[in-house]
């Protein structure tokens, strides 16, 4: 089976549950974002610009486990920002699994072997001596950390641990150099490939997560796909990028760039998918076959953006994880007070022009499953596509050429650090704005880019890039509990 049958058989309980009842809107998956601090400034990212003012506001942890309760949700996706900052996100996780709730923690990577570190101290005891010998071997933990292992937990608190109830969702964009553009950090890949290998060693379900930019190169994704499944994940979300406002506006104003030249169309958006079907019988792709026929343009869906609910630090968000036209105090106000009318695209036309383009899992995928636009056969089709074996661990992933980044000397911040050199400064002690005087003197941001880094140095998006990371060089400042 793609999906474990204890979760499967939850979520169609819950659907046939309101189906009988005829509930007309109900909620399949919520979005928990407890806080939308990040520690990564993601291209694309519209999250952490939109809420740009309330970085360093979290959500109560009664709310966020009044919320589960309110919308009653079977599954929880929980993210942000970058979840794994939540101060409490250890209680957040088991207080949803005590809920009976399937937790997803969609997370960068980058603090997930702290995590699972803490956990193996709070189960420490001589028996997990072998676990800690493997994990030394492979380099996953060093000499201190096993020492910090040692001493065990005595907080009191509790420990994100693996259940077949909790899938650690890791965002992962592409191979080493496209990932670790898209997330504007190198490093960023070594460390999730890292905390993977890790979490398959103590027993987690992970996911990886990956979302579909114009610039992504199709063959690229089958090659993540083919890296990560050697690698033992369980199973992979996809998702097209979307032109919503927040993103849209974060690249004209932040990167200078023309959204049409990185998100997708939906023409290109079918283009990019077409071969959905077959990833689906090579790895284990999450989510409906209807919804892959609908990414591949062979079918038309319609938007049921009210099954996928937003809950943030401003309330529930109407219409959709995506779109903001206002936040409402409970999930039962947003259902009765938004007119849900106004959304999505029927038969080709968009009622609301934002969402022209949309094609993004949280607004269809709850389609594909609710049968909102049923043909027949549709619910054999999904029916075989979870119950059937799922496709097997991809046998020869370590002929990929994933570390094609920074690794092999190949950063796209290398030119940047070393213009910097030349500059005697360091990264983190150089003045933005010296360069963005410097980048402003200069007829384009291209010619500054060239002047700094040599015309040969990167291509003009990256240099476009390059200078974008000295203009969002901001540190956020955290507010703990
Ligand atoms: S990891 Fe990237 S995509 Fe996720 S919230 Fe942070 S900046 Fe946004
Ligand atoms: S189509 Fe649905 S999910 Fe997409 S932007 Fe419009 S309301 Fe949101």
């Amino acid at each position: 089976m793609r999906f474990p049958l204890a979760l499967t058989a939850k979520i169609a309980r819950h659907i046939i549950k309101h189906k009988l009842a005829r509930t007309p809107k109900f909620a399949l998956v919520l979005q928990l974002e407890p806080l939308h601090t990040c520690n990564l400034t993601c291209t694309g990212c519209g999250r952490i610009r939109e809420y740009s003012t309330s970085l360093k506001d979290m959500m109560e942890l009664e709310h966020c486990l009044a919320a589960a309760n309110e919308c009653d949700a079977p599954m929880v996706s929980i993210c942000g920002g970058e979840p794994l900052i939540y101060p409490k996100i250890e209680e957040l996780v088991e207080g949803l699994l005590d809920q009976g709730r399937i937790v997803y923690v969609c997370t960068n990577g980058m603090f997930m072997r702290k995590k699972m570190k803490d956990y193996l101290a709070g189960i420490y005891s001589p028996a997990i001596e072998p676990t800690l010998a493997k994990l030394l071997d492979a380099k996953l933990i060093s000499d201190k950390d096993a020492e910090f292992i040692r001493k065990g937990k005595k907080d009191g608190r509790p420990t994100i641990r693996p259940t077949k109830w909790m899938y650690w969702n890791v965002h992962i964009d592409g191979l080493e150099y496209t990932h670790d553009l898209i997330v504007e950090r190198e490093g960023v890949f070594k460390e999730c490939v890292e905390a993977v290998r890790m979490a398959k060693i103590l027993g987690y379900q992970v996911a990886t997560n990956t979302t579909v930019y114009k610039e992504t190169q199709v063959q690229e994704i089958e090659e993540m796909f083919k890296y990560f499944s050697w690698l033992g994940v369980d199973g992979h979300t996809i998702s097209p990028g979307y032109d919503y406002d927040a993103a849209k506006r974060d690249m004209v104003k932040r990167l200078g760039r023309d959204p049409k030249d990185f998100f997708l169309t939906r023409e290109m958006t079918r283009q990019k998918f077409k071969d959905i079907q077959k990833w689906g019988e090579n790895f284990t792709i999450f989510g409906t076959t209807v919804y892959q026929e609908f990414l591949a343009g062979k079918r038309e869906l319609t938007c049921t953006a009210w099954a996928i609910p937003t809950r943030n630090i401003r309330g529930w968000k109407a219409p959709c994880y995506l779109m903001t036209d206002g936040h409402y105090a409970g999930y039962r106000e947003m259902l009765e007070k938004v007119d849900w009318n106004k959304y999505g695209v029927v038969d080709g036309v968009a009622r609301d022009p934002r969402c022209e383009n949309c094609m993004v899992h949280c607004g269809y995928d709850p389609s594909g499953a609710l049968g909102t636009n049923f043909q027949r056969g549709d619910n054999w089709k999904n029916f075989k596509y979870n119950f059937w074996p799922k496709p097997a661990r991809y046998a020869r992933g370590h002929e990929v050429n994933a570390f094609n980044g920074v690794s092999i000397g190949r950063g796209h911040l290398a030119p940047v650090a070393a213009a910097l050199k030349t500059a005697g400064l360091t990264r983190e002690g150089a003045n933005t704005d010296f360069y963005l005087n410097q980048a402003h003197a200069s007829k384009t941001s291209s010619e500054f880019a060239d002047a700094q880094f040599g015309p040969d140095s990167v291509g003009p998006s990256q240099r476009e890039e390059s200078l974008a990371k000295f203009r969002d060089a901001k540190k956020i400042e955290l507010k703990t509990e």
